[in-house]
């Protein structure tokens, strides 16, 4: 057995986390950048908890709201350009994966003097401001992860990048925060959580521990089918849902995502579908391919799920995604293209060369 496990990132989980533990808010500076979207920071409350803790401390914020979903380059140029004008010390990202993501982007450019492009090198002459994430779905796990996935209208698809230094220095989960997400949000980003712990479980990077964590997080997206399906959800769900995506995240960082990712990154890129859902496009075809060499692995997310065989899985997350838009050949082959340029597509146990992500893609 041989295996590393690092995940620096202090969090803290549930109700209230904010205020509970105000004291984290000083001591990182003096000024704030708060990175967020248009409103889901507002309408989830999140905002409002941590504007008055970091008033309690007198520490002054500045706020920028125009993170889109799917963040591009230039908005996380911009949100720098803020930062440094505001002179922030450090940066609090809330909402979901999208401001989450800009705030790493945008505590590693504000301190360090370089174009977004550069951030994909991983390496970073100045330590990034410290960030403090807070997430507002449940799904990218972002707020435990190193990563930071950016559009890249250049290459045609999403990129990430991330060190060690780019994982929050502090995460805090309140599940009520949640609780304003659309149904439509609730369930692809469960989705996306469900991914994460999927494809670190099948992945060549697997550890014994992040397979623990992953079978959790699997059979925890189990115990929440029945209220994703009818679009109703009780606290509990939101609260093992939003654990299911913390724990996602702590897999990911170790084992990265593979075939499922940057294959679906296309789908969000060309058909602006949301990129969860295009995960679940994924998923049963993922299993399929996986079946061979990682049976074990497949059947257990099947049990853990309570899935009787590969097909019965496939109907119940086909229920929640609907059908995915038709490809043709020609997209079929610049998806696989682009796919296959992408790290953890070399990660996936079953190795996977181009013509079997064609064959993949007609099968979706
Ligand atoms: P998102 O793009 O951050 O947000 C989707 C939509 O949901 C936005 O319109 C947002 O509103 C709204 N919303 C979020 N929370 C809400 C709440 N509590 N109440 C009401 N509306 C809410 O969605 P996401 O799925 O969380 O993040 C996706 C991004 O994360 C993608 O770019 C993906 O590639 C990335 N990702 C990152 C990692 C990682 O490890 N870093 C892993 C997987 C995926 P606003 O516009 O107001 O924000
Ligand atoms: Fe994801």
């Amino acid at each position: 057995m041989e295996f590393k496990f690092h995940m620096p990132t202090r969090v803290y989980f549930g109700r209230g986390c904010i205020g509970k533990n105000v004291e984290e808010l000083a001591g990182l500076g003096s000024k704030a950048l708060i990175v967020t979207g248009g409103q889901s920071a507002k309408i989830s409350g999140a905002l409002c908890d941590a504007c008055s803790a970091l008033e309690r401390f007198n520490v002054g914020y500045t706020i920028f709201d125009r993170v889109e979903n799917n963040p591009s380059t230039d908005t996380v140029k911009i949100g720098a350009g803020e930062a440094k004008q505001a002179g922030a010390d450090f940066i609090i990202g809330i909402g979901g994966g999208s401001p989450l993501d800009a705030a790493k982007a945008i505590a590693v450019l504000s301190a360090n003097d370089m174009e977004p492009e550069q951030l994909f090198t991983n390496s970073f002459p100045n330590k990034p401001l410290p960030i403090i994430a807070i997430p507002t779905t449940a799904g990218t796990g972002s707020e435990v992860t190193p990563y930071s996935v950016l559009t890249r209208s250049d290459l045609q698809t999403k990129k990430s990048f991330g060190n060690k230094d780019t994982f929050p220095v502090i995460a805090f989960l309140d599940p009520h925060y949640t609780q304003s997400q659309p149904v439509n949000v609730t369930i692809n980003t469960a989705l996306d959580a469900f991914s994460h712990n999927m494809e670190g479980y099948i992945s060549t990077r697997s550890t014994p521990v992040s397979d623990i964590l992953a079978a959790e997080g699997i059979r925890l997206f189990g115990c929440c089918l029945d209220s994703l399906k009818i679009g109703v959800f009780t606290l509990e769900d939101r609260e093992n849902m939003l654990y299911a995506s913390l724990l996602g995240g702590m897999v990911i960082s170790q084992t990265g995502t593979n075939l499922i990712h940057p294959t679906a990154y296309n789908y969000t890129y060309f058909k602006d579908i949301p990129h969860g859902k295009a995960n679940g496009y994924l998923m049963a075809e993922f299993l399929r391919f996986n079946y061979e060499a990682a049976k074990d692995k497949v059947e257990n997310i099947l049990k853990l799920t309570g899935f009787e065989s590969i097909d019965a899985f496939a109907e119940a997350i086909a229920y929640l995604t609907g059908e995915a838009p038709r490809i043709d050949e020609a997209e079929i082959a610049q998806y696989v293209a682009i796919a296959m340029t992408q790290r953890g597509i070399h990660t996936n146990i079953r190795p996977v060369q181009s013509e079997d992500l064609a064959e993949f893609l007609r099968k979706i």
